[in-house]
């Protein structure tokens, strides 16, 4: 009996190989057991159970089409090859589509229907599909995910590699890294799901499973890899189906189904590999010998009988001989800016990804969607009014267009939904928050529509004024709101929310003297959990009784209130209504403490537009309710919309001064525009736009291969990377940049104009 193994890899990310060769001597003390291999790097060479070694060029120079041939007369001879790489089980499969009687390994049919992430050939198992989007949808969408997820999110390319993107810039990052490494820009985000990880892994020849077992990771490397596990049978109900899986499959060689457990027990499958996993061998030692029931099944020959040495497994690090014929290579290049572990790997895996993509680009695609999107983003028909307003010949760029109907709209928008959320009991308003851009046109639209004013200076409370706003539609807020001094208002604001004990005191104080009223005065609290700078923290006694001292103090015909305010756009929508809700039971304990009723619930702002106008209404209408009944005392429920009003109000319009076509087909466009105007363009997608110079047609930009380069002579000055410009674009060309209404504009700042 000869066997090739491959998949020898031993680093951080190890490969199964190794476990493979450990368990088969156990059972075949007597069998050739070849370690097949396409890097002397890898360390699993030199493993002592290997009887000999098929050491082929790394992938990048091998000519797989003889290889195919060499393979293929190693099969015919009688020897097994069971691979321990997936991307190996893919070549293989595209080489024997019906497979070959001693190819352990899973037919190209089967192979199509386990893609990630939809794993389609799992749909009868216990096991759910977590949420995913394919990074084919447009940056405005991916960006919705993200909100939506809480930004626990995974990026995934299409074969491995994963990483988490907490944020919108280090999505960016991540996806043209993975875009290079596996030269598709087919990847997907999906949701993380919070539990404990285990898998299944089976054995199967020719649709009969021979064998599968249970594993849960009870120890993993700082790469999630499993270090220890315990091993257990697979219940009944997840065999059964299972057993239906693989014949339907007609799977033949190892296999993992990779799950996490979540609090409510639910499996949910991350993905299935066409292989055997690395801690193969820790089933082994359990006396669940899988390679070995493998090989029995394909060729009937009798294993030595496993022996279970208990149900836990652990690694530990082994030195071992090196090999005289193989001796050690000198240390490799470093390895710059790589992500993800298959960049690490010696062999060339991408290069075979690569090649494979080349050959067959529809193998074992992500998530290819009939109709898939265009990967541009739905413009609303308010902006195109907005931009065809103006007459582009007298717009001298760069150059900031307020979008009148657009803003005007969301002002009215949001005022119809107060309005409709208001009962007799308990009124819902706006705050307006002028620092997010404070632009007079917008604080105007804010006072027509009710809204308040909401401050964080006096600077800003004698603009509101200035407009139109009276000192009680005043919200004053914030760490500095005495800065600068003098300008406090004689007359009694709205509200005044102390962000600290000592402006709570000091505070206090002025209003004894007479110095300053307001309706209501109340505290900003700190978020619990959330990291925060702001507010009065509450997880410590000390602290909450000087609070509930200070509140005590509170003269009798001053309202009580409290505020909270945590960007939802940045710990995403369903974690802000989580918050929001363990907001209401901190303030019924405040409630009690202080024997003061909360009049004025304050709930911030940081909404990003499209969540905050959602059509769907029943969040805030439930949250009303919630308020409602928690705290009875509450007559005024206030939110303070910056961006979510701001944000669309404004558009950068620019021009193309230049345009370099470069010899791989990339594309570098200067504009007139720089990130001296865009300064929010990492932090999220903005939706973009041509004028087309012959029609006046405006066409949306998508994702290619041009880099838009701002004017400024600074190296990262990109207002844009990744976009295509359509067709017939050249250098005089009027670019729009929507959804820069927001801290763009107001954090915009004048650079590079002498
Ligand atoms: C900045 C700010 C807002 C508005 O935040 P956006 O992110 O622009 O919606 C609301 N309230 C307070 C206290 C603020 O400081």
């Amino acid at each position: 009996m000869k066997v090739y193994v491959s998949g020898l890899y031993c680093g951080g990310n190890p490969q199964p190989g190794v476990g493979i060769v450990r368990s088969l001597r156990q059972a075949f003390p007597n069998a050739t057991l070849v370690g097949v291999e396409y890097s002397n790097r890898v360390s699993g060479i030199h493993w002592d159970d290997l009887d000999d070694l098929w050491i082929q060029r790394p992938w990048d120079e091998l000519d797989l089409e003889s290889y195919g041939e060499r393979v293929r007369q190693a099969l015919d001879e009688g020897g097994l090859w069971i691979s321990g790489s997936d991307l190996e089980a893919m070549w293989l499969a595209d080489l024997f589509p019906n497979g070959h009687r001693n190819l352990l390994a899973p037919p190209l049919a089967a192979l199509k229907r386990i893609t990630k992430p939809t794993v389609e050939a799992a749909s009868g198992l216990p096991v759910k599909i977590p949420p995913y989007i394919s990074t084919e949808h447009s940056d405005w969408d991916l960006h919705a995910f993200c909100r939506e997820h809480n930004w626990r999110v995974w990026l995934k390319g299409p074969y491995y590699d994963a990483a988490r993107t907490p944020t919108w810039d280090s999505f960016a990052a991540a996806r043209n890294a993975l875009t290079k490494v596996w030269s598709t820009e087919r990847l997907f985000l999906q949701s993380h799901v919070s539990g404990y990880e285990e898998s299944v892994m089976l054995a199967a020849y020719k649709g009969e499973l021979l064998g599968a077992v249970s594993m849960r990771k009870r120890e993993i490397t700082p790469e999630g890899k499993t270090w220890a596990g315990d091993i257990s049978e697979v219940p009944e109900e997840f065999m059964a189906p299972l057993r239906r899986m693989v014949k339907e499959l007609a799977w033949t060689g190892g296999g993992e189904l990779e799950m996490v457990r979540d609090a409510s027990n639910q499996l949910w499958l991350l993905e299935m590999n066409p292989r055997f996993p690395a801690w193969v061998h820790g089933a082994t030692i359990a006396g669940h010998n899988l390679p070995a029931l493998l090989v029995q099944g394909a060729t009937g020959a009798m294993p030595k009988p496993s022996v279970a040495h208990g149900q836990e497994f652990t690694r530990v690090v082994l030195e071992v001989p090196v090999r005289g014929d193989y001796p050690l290579p000198p240390l490799p290049e470093p390895f710059a800016g790589a992500i993800g572990h298959s960049m690490k790997h010696p062999s060339g895996l991408t290069s075979l990804a690569k090649k494979l993509h080349k050959a067959n680009p529809d193998l074992l695609e992500v998530v290819v969607e009939e109709d898939g999107p265009d990967g541009l983003p739905a413009i609303p028909d308010s902006f195109v009014a907005d931009i065809d307003s103006y007459d582009f010949a007298r717009v001298q760029t760069p150059q900031f267009l307020f979008m009148d109907q657009t803003a005007s709209g969301l002002f009215k928008r949001a005022a119809d939904r107060a309005h409709r959320l208001s009962t007799n009991e308990v009124q819902v308003v706006s705050g307006y928050s002028i620092k997010t851009n404070p632009d007079e046109r917008l604080i105007k639209l804010a006072l027509d529509n009710g809204f308040y004013a909401e401050c964080i200076s006096l600077l800003e409370v004698q603009k509101a004024l200035e407009v139109g706003f009276r000192p009680d539609q005043v919200i004053l807020n914030g760490p500095a709101k005495w800065w600068p001094e003098g300008l406090m208002p004689k007359e009694r604001m709205h509200a005044f929310f102390c962000d600290s004990i000592a402006d709570l005191e000091r505070t206090l104080t002025a209003m004894e003297a007479g110095e300053m009223s307001s309706r209501h005065v109340g505290i900003r609290i700190r978020t619990p959990n959330v990291v925060s700078r702001f507010g009065i923290p509450l997880d410590s006694p000390g602290t909450f009784r000087k609070l509930v001292e200070a509140v005590k103090r509170l003269p009798a015909d001053t309202a009580f209130g409290v505020h909270f305010h945590m960007a939802s756009d940045r710990i995403g929508v369903s974690q802000w209504w989580h918050l929001f809700e363990s907001m209401l039971k901190w303030c019924r304990s405040i409630e009690k403490l202080t024997g003061r009723t909360i009049e004025v619930l304050d709930m911030g702002g940081g909404w990003f537009p499209d969540d905050w106008h959602s059509d769907d209404e029943s969040k805030f209408a439930k949250a009303v309710g919630t308020v409602k009944a928690m705290l009875p005392g509450v007559r005024q429920i206030v939110s303070e919309p910056g961006k979510a009003m701001a944000q669309p109000s404004m558009a950068l319009a620019m021009r193309i001064l230049e345009i370099q076509e470069h010899e791989d087909d990339s594309i570098e466009a200067v504009v007139d525009a720089s990130i001296a105007e865009l300064p929010m363009y990492f932090f999220y997608p903005h939706r973009m736009l041509r004028k087309c110079s012959e029609t006046g047609e405006l066409q949306p930009i998508g994702r290619g291969k041009t880099n838009l380069m701002g004017r400024l002579c600074m190296e990262h000055d990109i207002v844009a990377a990744n976009v295509q410009l359509p067709e017939g674009s050249k250098a005089g060309d009027l670019l729009i940049f929507c959804d820069a209404g927001g801290y763009d504009r107001s954090m915009s700042y004048v650079f590079g104009r002498g």
